[in-house]
């Protein structure tokens, strides 16, 4: 049992070493033969490259290789980053945001992921209309009911987007949903199913200002799953740089 254990483990590190060139070639592969099982066309899928603890040469390789959207969970981390690293890429932020970072973070991504209360959207909105721009946001919904995780239930989402909708100066554009960390990516296909799902039925409902066409759902081992079931939006790291050390 112990043995097995450990080969499991070492069997799964040895898909992610840190060669982020190959990581990248062997992820972009899985993405066009996913798309070409479920009929859908390689160019509707971006893939964001985590960098959260990784240092700037690597997000360097990253970058050479071809990927020009990063994201971060943190919003200091982001801004550090984002200063420093000199490269024309376009940032992202996946992480909880709390309404007094509000401020320092709009207009620097273009695209905060992690929107999960018509209270946060409004102080975005109010910064957006401050600094004259329009700032694009997905709902994060808690799909999987996880306690430990932000997001809407769903039943709270379409009275939630209802409520933003009506601000001038945040612009819903999606849905993201972060899946449970299961043994075998499988288990979360319902999951992403259903997150889709939601989108349809939102979109089919003809809200005056929301019409929603990002689904950011998928990371490191379960992004093939997220493809199959409609995912435009990847976010992946450990698949990408390698096991993180904190
Ligand atoms: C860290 C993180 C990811 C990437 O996780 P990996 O398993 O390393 O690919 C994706 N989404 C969010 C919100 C994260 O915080």
């Amino acid at each position: 049992m112990q043995l097995r254990l450990l080969k499991t483990k070492l069997l799964t590190r040895s898909k992610w070493m840190k060669n982020i060139e190959a990581n990248i070639k062997c992820i972009k592969n899985d993405i066009k033969l996913a798309c070409e099982r479920s009929n859908r066309s390689y160019s509707e899928i971006t893939v964001l490259a985590v960098t959260k603890t990784m240092p700037l040469s690597d997000m360097n390789q990253a970058f050479e290789h071809g990927l020009n959207q990063f994201a971060e969970n943190k919003v200091q981390e982001l801004l550090r980053k984002e200063t420093s690293f000199s490269q024309d890429i376009t940032w992202h932020l996946i992480g909880h945001l709390q309404t007094n970072k509000v401020k320092s973070i709009v207009g620097k991504v273009t695209l905060i992921h992690s929107v999960d209360s018509y209270r946060l959207a409004r102080a975005i909105d109010v910064q957006a209309k401050i600094s004259d721009i329009y700032q694009d946001i997905l709902i994060q919904v808690n799909v999987a009911k996880e306690d430990t995780k932000f997001g809407l239930d769903i039943d709270e989402v379409e009275g939630v987007i209802r409520d933003i909708a009506l601000l001038k100066n945040v612009k819903i554009r999606g849905l993201m949903t972060i899946a449970p960390y299961v043994v075998c990516p499988e288990e979360n296909r319902s999951i992403f199913r259903k997150l889709h799902q939601i989108l349809v039925d939102i979109n089919q409902k003809n809200i005056d200002n929301v019409r929603m066409d990002t689904l950011s759902m998928g990371m490191t081992h379960d992004y093939i799953v997220a493809v199959e079931e409609g995912a435009t939006m990847l976010r992946i790291g450990t698949g990408i740089f390698g096991e993180r050390i904190y």
